[in-house]
């Protein structure tokens, strides 16, 4: 696919990596894009891979697709309509509101239709679909972006991260939502001996078996570890001044929590897989002399 190859493997000495006598590197996976700075980049490329491998094929093609008011997915999905010259119409979660995501949104002509909690379970309802003029031309692709075929350009950054380390890591760690991604990582992992940790975004027990039914088979115990202590009260919930580690907030003030020599984060999902593996790296999680790999899926920041 023209403009992607691969996303850098970049150190991280962090001083608590240091003194944890940890080796840290951070997979830039937010630098996998088409354009610089642009929301379709990260996992959201990576899982709709399978759709933009052959772009001209969606020309003047509408496509359709679900998500909350602040979703990456949605962001990335009508950034690749206006680049590739497809329609986007997507159905929104909840009343009409007003963000930064849903503007971009709109500034790249996608259509928008807000729809109660309750209408939107119908998402898959082919009569719910058709109310809301979604043909039987239309491409439809799932929330979050994530399908069967995704899964093996979702796990591509394990297996370029253990090219670009000469070795493999004993620790990969990543952020999840739906858990699509993490499937692909935890199946590009499964024929070495590197430890996958996951961290939800999302409150719940659910996040194992989602990742499982992504595969569709059991994942051995030791082979993953879902990680739920940080998800600071659920998806899209995070403290207040969290705006200290995130861009356009106060970049300067990041090293009075820890955050200095970290790449730019979002509060839904990075900043809490990074507090998560650095507080682990404190409490000493991670052997001596060990290597662990953080993915940073990308995001809105
Ligand atoms: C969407 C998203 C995730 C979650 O990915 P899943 O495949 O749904 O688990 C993680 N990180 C970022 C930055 C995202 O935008």
């Amino acid at each position: 696919m023209s403009g992607l190859s691969t996303s850098p493997l970049q150190s991280l000495p962090h001083p608590l990596a240091i003194a944890a006598g940890v080796a840290l590197y951070c997979k830039r996976d937010d630098l996998y894009a088409f354009d610089p700075a642009s929301p379709l980049q990260g996992n959201k490329v990576r899982k709709l891979r399978p759709y933009l491998a052959a772009p001209e094929a969606l020309r003047g093609r509408t496509i359709v697709s679900f998500g909350g008011a602040y979703s990456n997915h949605l962001a990335a999905l009508s950034a690749a309509g206006r680049r590739f010259g497809f329609f986007t119409r997507f159905l929104v979660r909840g009343e009409p509101v007003s963000n930064p995501t849903l503007d971009y949104i709109r500034a790249n002509g996608s259509d928008l239709r807000f729809v109660s909690r309750s209408d939107y379970r119908r998402k898959n309802d082919p009569e719910f679909l058709q109310a809301l003029s979604v043909g039987p031309q239309d491409l439809v692709i799932p929330e979050g972006g994530g399908t069967a075929a995704s899964l093996i350009h979702a796990g591509a950054p394990f297996s370029e991260s253990v090219v670009q380390l000469g070795r493999v890591p004993d620790y990969f760690c990543l952020s999840a939502g739906t858990g699509c991604t993490a499937a692909g990582i935890v199946a590009a992992a499964e024929q070495c001996p590197a430890k996958i940790e996951v961290f939800p975004a999302l409150r719940g027990d659910w996040m194992r078996g989602a990742i499982e039914a992504w595969m569709g088979r059991p994942i051995p115990a030791n082979k993953l570890e879902v990680v739920k202590e940080f998800t600071f009260g659920g998806y899209g919930k995070f403290p207040g001044h969290w705006k200290l580690y995130t861009p356009p907030g106060c970049l300067a003030k990041r090293a009075d929590v820890g955050m200095q020599d970290l790449p730019p984060l979002d509060p839904v999902y990075t900043a809490k897989l990074f507090v998560g593996v650095l507080e682990r790296i404190r409490l000493g999680a991670y052997p001596r002399k060990s290597t662990v790999v953080v993915l940073h899926t990308g995001g809105i920041y």
